[in-house]
């Protein structure tokens, strides 16, 4: 007892080290957060330019899940792409209601393994998509790449297409009550709206098909007349701030480069936005773009189209880095 005793006596608190790792409630994956950090940042903007008076979401941009399961939040997200929906109804939207091998449609579709159940293939969404009978018929258990060996384009598709999950399904369903959360802390008036009525609403003032259009029609409140005409929508892309990694890894780990610890070369930061009056050589002319900057006097100018390097002699930084790109 008097070993055991001093185990305890005269030491000092400590807090238990052993299954301590928990997350707070709430918590979201740093890429979804970035999200919604994105929406909050832009809220915040506007509201400095224009007198806005309250908020409309659009809480759900795919209904066929609010059918299945309302409730559809962050562990189903983390526990893959489908977790609590249906996997048929989940197939028809991710292939857009066509046979995969023959892109027939309005016929009934069977689900069809890619890599069959009997050569060890997996019921996993990414093994699975949508046939019609005769092509299900034709294809058997044969591996795709036999079966579609004389139509390379359409293997190529359909296996790129059985990858690619409905990523912004799952990453709009695991934050959006979140985002709903956030946008209320702002003190503003929050209205939510399905996608159904963004539809509905677009479809009956006229209105064609544009993201930006469909987000003048989100909810209840969208106005009878919508003056949208000459409207050029300011496209803007979340790039980042740069990253506190010095040390660049190969893909295997090691170390493969340095990175100087400076952010600014000259009075210029990667990301600033340049008005650019190169004045000879195979670039000459001028340009608006984005640079990337080097730690000596030859930066690089990201255009749409191409980028080249250019001396900062011939930049004028007409926007400062905001850790977003802008396009009109
Ligand atoms: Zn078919």
């Amino acid at each position: 007892s008097l070993r055991r005793g001093r185990r305890n006596r005269k030491t000092r608190y400590r807090q238990p080290r052993f299954l301590n790792r928990t997350r707070k409630t709430g918590w979201l994956p740093p890429s979804l957060e970035s999200r919604i950090a994105n929406i909050e940042t832009w809220v915040r903007r506007i509201k400095k330019l224009c007198p806005i008076s309250a908020i409309s979401q659009e809480l759900v941009r795919f209904d066929l899940q609010q059918m299945q399961n309302p409730e559809i939040s962050g562990v189903e997200y983390q526990r893959g792409e489908l977790f609590g929906f249906e996997v048929k109804e989940y197939l028809l939207a991710k292939w857009n209601r066509k046979c995969a091998y023959c892109e027939v449609e309005n016929v009934p579709f069977e689900i069809e393994h890619i890599l069959a159940k009997s050569k060890g293939g997996s019921n996993r969404v990414s093994n699975l998509c949508l046939s019609c009978h005769s092509c299900n018929q034709a294809k058997g258990n044969r591996p795709v790449e036999e079966f579609l060996k004389k139509k390379p384009g359409v293997l190529k598709r359909v296996l790129a297409q059985a990858k690619a999950p409905l990523k912004d399904a799952a990453a709009v369903n695991a934050t959006r009550w979140e985002l709903y959360r956030r946008l209320q802390s702002t003190g503003l008036p929050v209205e939510v709206g399905s996608g159904g009525r963004t539809k509905f609403n677009r479809k009956t003032r006229g209105i064609e098909k544009a993201h930006a259009f469909d987000a003048a029609c989100v909810g209840a409140s969208t106005p009878e007349r919508l003056l949208i005409r000459g409207i050029k929508p300011l496209k803007i892309a979340a790039k980042g701030r740069g990253t506190r990694q010095r040390c660049r890894p190969d893909k295997y780990g090691f170390p493969k480069a340095h990175a100087p610890k400076a952010k600014y070369f000259q009075g210029f930061q990667t990301g600033d936005i340049v008005k650019a009056d190169v004045q000879k050589g195979k670039f000459a002319g001028q340009y608006i773009g984005r640079i990337a900057i080097r730690f000596r006097p030859s930066f690089v100018l990201q255009l749409p189209t191409q980028k080249f390097d250019v001396h900062p002699k011939y930049l004028r930084t007409i926007h400062k880095a905001d850790g977003y790109e802008y396009q009109s």
